[in-house]
């Protein structure tokens, strides 16, 4: 197999780039979006396909950051959202609508009692941090070192350390992620590290009379698509649950794991949940919900709630019935028929890093996974983390897939979607199996 031709980016999409110059910092309207070193701007996209301005198509392992679970145009979605757009797009009252998606959402939740919806996962993870703040009157928060969670500050420490700033294991360093963050953020920020039960046992209970929540992605993404070991999931639980500390379940992106999320699915007994992407159905949306007496800082009908909470899109209709069409047709058949899938491609991809003999691993779980430039699955964030060599591995991987025509996301997660089935599992493993059977020496300089 050699390189086709959906890498690099073809004319029209570095065309584009360019006038994006005159108008965009960079080029770009977020750090996200993968270039090499020009972007592939989309035409259109239906099903498991992207088509790029240079009509080339692409299996898409992106999905919108992992949103799409359904992948592109699904029908039900489409139909739902053309009946609202009759019907009226945003109101400053509320509609039925946005009853019918939170119904869904704490029917198949435990510990989802109450929601409030938002209108992205930042947010969701913003207003989920002020009520653990609003309901234990404490300020600072735990998190995880390397784990996206969104854009508010707090949640944006040590969410970019180095080998070079990352500190010791045993108190790993709150790094600053941009120029000028406040050092009283910092302050306010205890880092954890994945996996690591007896270190958070020990920096959560020193510092616990001043920590309102310890904020956790059962899988995060970003930090390497690992999964929790059940000693560290304990270790979080008791040790909040002994001094007072909330449980913030960061299901962003890891809902798509289960019919009943992904805290459920690893034992985690969160207070308050962030929820966003796929509740959705491909429009911007969030959610923050949690157990009812700790929702009910939200309660602002015995005059102003402990935590004020608004938004001029929040709840907006069009969301909410994207994702109520999205969400129902994900009933718990699709999300055996995801796991099975990806249990699939995970094994087909583990057999063939076997068969070659390459220092290669592979992470995930349901309909997420992550290749990994290592010898051995890494356990948490810091294993996770590449050399330069490593990265090259990785760039080149993205860069291969891509010329054969799919679209695989660097160092963040890959996705399945339901519009997806062996035939695609068949063209995944045939391009991963092409890139290491082309690539030995490049490879071997990983180890
Ligand atoms: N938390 C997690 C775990 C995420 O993956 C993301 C987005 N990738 C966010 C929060 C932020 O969501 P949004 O981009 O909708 O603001």
């Amino acid at each position: 197999m050699s390189q086709a031709a959906g890498f690099p980016p073809g004319p029209y999409s570095r065309a584009l780039f360019e006038r994006a110059h005159a108008v965009f910092p960079d080029g770009t309207t977020r750090i996200t979006v993968e270039r090499d070193p020009v972007p592939r701007y989309i035409a259109r996209a239906e099903g498991a396909y992207l088509t790029d301005v240079d009509g080339r198509r692409f299996l898409d392992l992106n999905l919108n950051f992992t949103t799409l679970i359904h992948g592109h145009g699904f029908e039900p979605v489409r139909a739902a959202v053309e009946s609202q757009m009759r019907s009226g797009i945003c109101f400053a009252n509320p509609t039925e609508a946005e009853i019918e998606l939170a119904s869904l959402l704490c029917a198949r939740v435990p510990r989802l009692e109450r929601i409030r919806l938002v209108n992205t996962g930042t947010e969701a993870v913003m207003f989920a941090i002020k009520a653990a703040r609003a309901f234990t009157g404490r300020s600072r928060i735990a998190k995880i070192e390397g784990a996206y969670h969104g854009a508010y500050d707090w949640v944006e420490v040590a969410q970019a350390s180095v080998p070079e700033n990352w500190g010791p294991t045993d108190s790993p360093a709150a790094t600053p992620y941009y120029r000028g963050m406040p050092p009283s953020v910092l302050d306010d920020v205890v880092v954890l590290r994945f996996n690591d039960a007896a270190g958070a046992r020990q920096l959560l209970s020193r510092q616990a009379s001043d920590i309102a929540a310890v904020l956790v992605d059962p899988m995060p993404s970003r930090a390497g698509l690992i999964a929790p070991e059940p000693e560290f999931v304990s270790a979080l639980q008791e040790t909040a649950r002994d001094h007072g500390i909330l449980v913030i379940a960061d299901e962003v992106l890891n809902f798509r794991q289960d019919y009943h999320g992904a805290a459920a699915r690893y034992g985690l007994q969160p207070d308050l949940f962030a929820l966003g992407k796929i509740i959705g159905g491909g429009f911007p949306i969030g959610a923050v919900g949690g157990l009812g007496d700790v929702m009910s800082v939200f309660d602002g009908s015995r005059g102003r709630p402990l935590l004020p909470q608004g938004g001029t899109f929040s709840a907006n209709p069009i969301s909410m019935v994207a994702g109520h069409a999205a969400m129902r047709a994900l009933d718990e058949i699709a999300f055996a028929r995801l796991e099975r899938l990806g249990n699939h491609l995970r094994n087909r991809l583990e057999d063939i890093i076997a068969r070659e003999n390459a220092p290669l691993s592979i992470s995930g779980a349901a309909s997420l996974f992550r290749i990994h430039p290592k010898p051995t699955r890494p356990r948490e964030f810091r294993e996770a983390h590449c050399n330069p060599a490593q990265a090259k591995v990785m760039k080149e991987i993205s860069r291969f897939f891509a010329g054969h025509g799919i679209v695989l996301p660097g160092g963040a997660a890959a996705c399945l979607s339901t519009t997806m089935g062996e035939a695609e599992i068949d063209v995944i493993a045939g391009v991963f199996e092409a890139f290491l059977s082309e690539n030995s020496a490049l490879i071997e300089e990983i180890v």
